[in-house]
């Protein structure tokens, strides 16, 4: 999937969720000094021990933002503080603990090790080395290192321009009363909701009836200034489905139905320049195709390099009736149990279910080829993150 072309340097406490557009490199060694990991005393370990003596001079101090320009020689210490410039001269430090302290003085029981307890200058990151490679997300962590560096603007692709539209005759907008048929649309929510954190400019295109001409005309719209559109519903092949065919009328259709559960009425084609996502209306369809498809691709567009997500292996509470033809994922919580971690089913899975998703933190991924699993078998699967649209 080719990514949007387009670079904004930004803030780097705009950054959060964007793609670097370039690799970043340290600017400086981080610690830019050589610095106190611990309160206590800065000493010549080779003046301790020497002739029996252990018995130094505390002839000043370094806190955090004070450095000492006094020098650690001949027998003398300086107090020092987490954080505080290494006095030269010094190599190690003693923790307060561990000395004994009278006036001036201070008395060392065990011999100091050179380096202890310093933190060397560059030794979380030497300047030049790489912090985030081309491609990366810049999430909170990164966006932290970033910042200790000093790094005040980052380089990132633009946004992906993302439409949303939902189709249904049936919807209503949550707040207002509902008449006779109708319920109430969540696909468009939840899938701005899922987008959050995502690099993208949503437009929110609103809801359309079931009608061929109006589905076509916000197609031809999204197109003209999207790179990617999503469609809720009317993917299936009930009379009221006209979403394939518009999707034939402005663009083409890549491929139609994929052997997955919930989901199975997936569309995906393109639109002018924009790539189509047509979700199956089914609430728990529209989330699940989502976070497998459609946030890589948000990704992906963004100029993301695309990770793996992490899979992990579980052991089954329950058995799952499954019949055979169609990779099922179901939801699920999964928990440590003894060293162990065991997942159960988040209950009856009905695709229209959104009860489904209370307490569930997986999808739990039942093979194509099984029918039905044991309670007690191995299963993988999928961390979620508690409130985006992307797998752990
Ligand atoms: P469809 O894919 O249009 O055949 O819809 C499948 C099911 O999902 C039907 O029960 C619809 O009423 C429901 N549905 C469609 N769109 C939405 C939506 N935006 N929000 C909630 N439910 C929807
Ligand atoms: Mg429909």
């Amino acid at each position: 999937m080719e990514p949007v072309s387009g670079v904004e340097t930004i803030p780097a406490a705009a950054a959060l969720g964007r793609i670097a557009a370039t690799a970043v490199r340290a600017p400086i060694d981080l610690p830019p000094f050589r610095s106190s990991a611990m309160d206590g005393y800065a000493i010549c370990a080779a003046d301790v021990g020497s002739a029996g003596a252990n018995e130094l001079t505390v002839a000043g101090e370094s806190a955090a933002g004070h450095p000492s320009s006094l020098r650690v020689a001949g027998r003398r210490a300086l107090r020092i503080f987490t954080g505080a410039m290494m006095p030269a001269g010094a190599d190690a430090v003693v923790l307060q603990e561990d000395v004994e302290r009278r006036g001036d003085t201070i008395a060392i029981a065990e011999q100091p090790r050179p380096g202890q307890h310093v933190r060397e200058r560059g030794h979380d990151v030497a300047r030049g080395e790489p912090l985030v490679a081309r491609g990366d997300r810049l999430g909170a962590y990164a966006l932290a290192w970033l910042t200790a560096c000093g790094v005040a603007e980052v380089a990132v692709t633009r946004r992906v321009r993302v439409a949303i539209f939902a189709t249904g005759d049936e919807l209503a907008d949550p707040g207002a009363a509902l008449g006779p048929g109708q319920i109430y649309d969540s696909n468009r929510f939840a899938l701005l909701r899922l987008m959050a954190d995502l690099p993208v400019v949503p437009f929110d295109m609103g809801r359309l009836p079931d009608n061929r001409e109006a589905i076509r005309r916000a197609l031809q719209d999204a197109a003209g200034q999207a790179d990617l559109v999503i469609a809720s519903g009317g993917v299936s092949v009930g009379d009221a489905d006209f979403v394939k065919a518009a999707v034939e009328e402005v663009g083409t259709l890549d491929f139609w139905r994929i052997a997955l559960k919930p989901g199975k009425p997936l569309a995906v084609g393109t639109v002018g320049g924009a790539t189509f996502f047509g979700l199956p209306g089914n609430p728990v369809s529209t989330i699940v195709t989502f976070l497998l498809f459609v946030a890589p691709a948000i990704l992906a567009r963004a100029g993301g390099v695309p990770g793996t997500p992490l899979k992990v292996s579980a052991e089954l509470a329950c058995d799952i009736a499954h019949t055979r033809g169609r990779r099922e994922y179901q939801r699920g919580q999964v928990a440590g149990e003894g060293g162990r971690l065991v997942v159960t089913p988040t209950g009856d899975q009905g695709s229209n279910r959104l009860a489904t998703f209370s307490g569930a933190n997986c999808l739990i991924e039942v093979p194509e080829h099984r029918a039905g699993l044991s309670a007690g078998e191995r299963v993988e699967v999928h961390l979620l993150s508690a409130d985006s649209g992307r797998l752990v």
